[in-house]
């Protein structure tokens, strides 16, 4: 039990894995580029970021969680000679949006365009995650090396100002950000209350967040009937290039493969097909996804959401697929 609520708080709540600080390539001629996250074992993920270049300077899509991430967010603006002169979230999970008060007192003038998703997060599964760190460390079962990711998790909490939007972006539509026209979809009761993700027909890219997770669908905070609707309306998008919440850009053929995955491990989890095989269904269907070495990894992470989200009594099931805030 222990261990599953450390590998929740792993992906949401905490953590401070240093990479090495990677020379960053010039921006795309589609004026776009992407600074990739991690995942490692034992240590809590950070979510890829994207900057896209406009007419005030850069947009920045997600913030990571770990300083090293952040520190390649700052250096890749300074690198550029440019402000970033807006942020937008995907959505609240921590890998996204930890960044986010460093980033923003670094330009305090940057608006947060984000969904007000995280309102019901504080109220709720934060609020929770929070008081069970603080059990954690008063307990001594935090390991000295996850410390440092506890502590920056309950600075977040402690501003928790940081995480929400100053644009709360309530519908999809086209929105000027920066001087730039891009379209921000709202899809409701996906991987979180509402998430966010991007297109923009100029350069054909789509940024879609958690909604699409190549190794295996974070879904601790997932609705997963609403997800795969939200995934049916990305394919119906004309994109040419979708970013990720984690993991590799992908081209139209990737996304549909991934998502064809998706649709699989949903079929699976309502079917009475034994948990072994539906895990064993996400390794071959999403095998192209998955980096060698990880798939005991990526089983386990299975298992767990089929455990605990897509096979879950109904009440439990459901719990995320509907509004949480009052
Ligand atoms: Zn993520």
């Amino acid at each position: 039990m222990r261990s599953s609520m450390l590998r929740a708080a792993c992906l949401l709540g905490f953590s401070a894995l240093a990479l090495p600080a990677a020379a960053e390539p010039d921006p795309s001629p589609a004026g776009w580029h992407v600074v990739p996250g991690s995942f490692e074992p034992g240590r809590g993920p950070d979510g890829n970021s994207v900057f896209l270049d406009a007419p005030g300077g850069l947009i920045l899509v997600d913030t990571g969680r770990h300083p090293a991430h952040r520190d390649r967010l700052l250096g890749y603006a300074r690198t550029r000679g440019r402000p970033i002169a807006a942020i937008v979230n995907t959505h609240w999970h921590l890998d996204h949006s930890t960044g986010n008060g460093e980033i923003r007192a670094a330009f305090p003038e940057a608006p947060l365009y984000a969904t007000s998703a995280v309102e019901g997060a504080l109220a709720g599964f934060l609020r929770d995650g929070r008081a069970r760190a603080e059990t954690m460390l008063t307990a001594g079962d935090v390991p000295p090396e996850r410390e440092a990711e506890v502590r920056r998790f309950l600075a977040v909490m402690d501003a928790p100002d940081a995480l929400r939007p100053t644009r709360p972006v309530v519908r999809s539509g086209e929105v000027e950000v920066a001087g730039r026209r891009l379209q921000l979809n709202v899809a409701p009761f996906a991987a979180t209350e509402a998430d966010l993700w991007i297109f923009d027909p100029d350069s054909g890219l789509l940024v879609a967040g958690d909604l699409v997770v190549a190794e295996v669908p974070f879904m601790d905070t997932a609705c997963p009937e609403g997800w795969r609707e939200a995934l049916a309306t990305v394919a119906a998008t004309p994109f040419t290039t979708l970013v990720p919440g984690h993991g590799e850009p992908m081209d139209r053929a990737a996304f549909a493969a991934w998502r064809s995955a998706f649709d699989n491990l949903l079929d699976c989890a309502a079917s009475d097909r034994a948990k072994d095989a539906c895990v064993a269904g996400w390794r071959r269907d999403a095998a192209r996804f998955i980096a060698p070495g990880r798939e005991a990894m990526i089983d386990e992470m299975t298992g767990y959401y089929l455990e605990t989200r897509l096979r879950a009594a109904p009440e439990e099931r459901q719990r995320h697929c509907r509004h949480s805030a009052s």
